[in-house]
């Protein structure tokens, strides 16, 4: 079973990552490699890489399992600015190598939005953007199912679909499968197994290379994407339970991208990471309803 959390990336870069990953009870890990709202970015650190290096290979961290997220600011849908879509293409370009330069490999993306064009229009641009993007690049892209907030692209198996149809070199492209973002898309994850099938049929299952397992704040078919703390949302317990353990993707990484814990109720003020929690909590399989006053009683205490 591989199941990592989001960890930051801040604090000494990749070593930081993975030693907060390990202290999480986590056996891989996801990470940006810098803010993901802008594109300043400072030069890596060689020394910290092979140290992150030896550290996840004395605490059993695969590195082929570890995931970068590409900033969320791209948008290679939008091609109403050809300067700024340039831009998009030599940054993603720039994040990869910066990847390669650690020896990471598999780069999730949100493919971008569509916005005042047809998805079929935003979806082209995404396909000529990313087939640029890996140009001479030995990366592995994986297109995040999206939730279909606003006018996201990849919100359905078809578009998804017609991305990886669009592309020029196949092996370099995968799928991320978000469970919150499926179920407000419209997809039951309730029934796994019927979604894996029609999954199978359409893309074939060997292309889902990540998953971020997450609850949902609302309902099926909300379009919201507000992820909720793992057995807390409409998905359930259970749900994600099955996923995470499911015998057909034993080897895929499940990352949890779930809310981190507010001292009050006040919804602004996320302070508490609940990765530690929730992670003892699937590897137990048994939901604790009162896990987020126990979270708050830890951190509150350390
Ligand atoms: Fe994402
Ligand atoms: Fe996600
Ligand atoms: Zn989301």
């Amino acid at each position: 079973m591989l199941l990592g959390c989001h960890v930051s990336f801040s604090f000494d870069g990749l070593l930081g990552s993975a030693k907060q990953a390990y202290e999480y009870g986590a056996n891989t890990f996801m990470f940006y490699t810098g803010a993901p709202q802008n594109t300043l970015r400072k030069p890596l650190d060689e020394k910290y890489i092979l140290l992150a290096k030896q550290f996840m290979k004395e605490h059993g961290i695969d590195i082929n399992t570890v995931i970068c997220h590409a900033p969320y600011i791209i948008n290679l849908a939008n091609q109403s600015d050809m300067q700024k879509w340039n831009f998009s293409i030599a940054f993603l370009r720039q994040e990869i190598d910066r990847c390669l330069q650690m020896g990471i490999k598999k780069m999730v993306i949100h493919p971008g939005s569509a916005v005042g064009i047809s998805h079929e229009e935003g979806i082209k641009h995404i396909i000529s953007a990313i087939n640029e993007v890996v140009r001479d690049k030995d990366i592995v892209i994986l297109f995040e199912t999206m939730a279909g907030k606003g006018t996201e692209c990849a919100s359905t198996l078809e578009e998804v679909k017609m991305l990886l149809d669009g592309v020029e070199d196949i092996h370099k492209f995968g799928v991320c499968l978000d469970t919150c973002h499926l179920n407000d898309a419209g997809y039951d994850m309730k029934e796994f197994d019927v979604f894996l099938e029609e999954f199978d049929q359409l893309i074939g299952i060997d292309k889902i290379l990540c998953v971020h397992l997450n609850d949902s704040k609302n309902e099926r078919g909300s379009h919201k994407d507000r992820h909720e703390n793992i057995g807390f949302g409409s998905l359930s317990f259970d749900a994600l339970l099955a996923i995470l353990y499911h015998e057909k993707l034993k080897e895929v990484p499940k990352i949890l991208e779930t809310p981190f814990v507010s001292k009050t109720n006040d919804e602004q003020k996320r302070e508490y990471p609940p990765y530690r929690f929730e992670i003892e909590m699937l590897k137990q399989k048994e939901f604790n309803p009162a896990l987020i006053d126990q979270i708050r009683k830890y951190y509150k205490n350390a």
